[in-house]
């Protein structure tokens, strides 16, 4: 995985992409650059780094077995960042479904930094 590239659709090596972040190593510098690597932890299956970048404010609403289980479920093809801003980030995140179409996962989220490091706050979908 280390060397393969990274599936937030960067083109870089995972290793000098979003692992550095999944192992709070350092934290993501932007709320694009967190959010991608949130799309990517749901390909890598970590759901720690799902749980621990989900703001202080929702995180009553999500669980590590949810993510954990979110991330096991769904086959995650591609992320396409539509827009983003210093604290928002619209993107598309395409799934194999269940009838092994492409689906697509349309949402707009809010991001909020606290002491360096920023948090997935919530979303909205279209
Ligand atoms: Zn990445």
């Amino acid at each position: 995985m280390n060397r393969t590239i990274c599936p937030c659709g960067s083109g870089l090596v995972y290793l000098n992409c979003c692992q550095p972040y999944h192992q709070n190593a350092q934290p993501a510098p932007t709320a694009e650059a967190l959010m991608r690597s949130r799309y990517a932890a749901f390909v890598v299956q970590d759901a720690d780094y799902l749980y621990e970048t989900t703001h202080k404010s929702t995180r009553k609403n999500v669980t590590k077995e949810g993510y954990l289980s979110s991330a096991q479920n769904t086959t995650w093809l591609k992320l396409e960042i539509i827009f983003a801003a210093v604290d928002v980030v619209e993107f598309k995140a395409y799934y194999l479904g269940r009838s092994l179409d492409t689906e697509v996962l349309h949402e707009r989220s809010n991001f909020k930094k606290e002491e360096g490091k920023w948090f997935y706050v919530d979303g909205k979908f279209y």
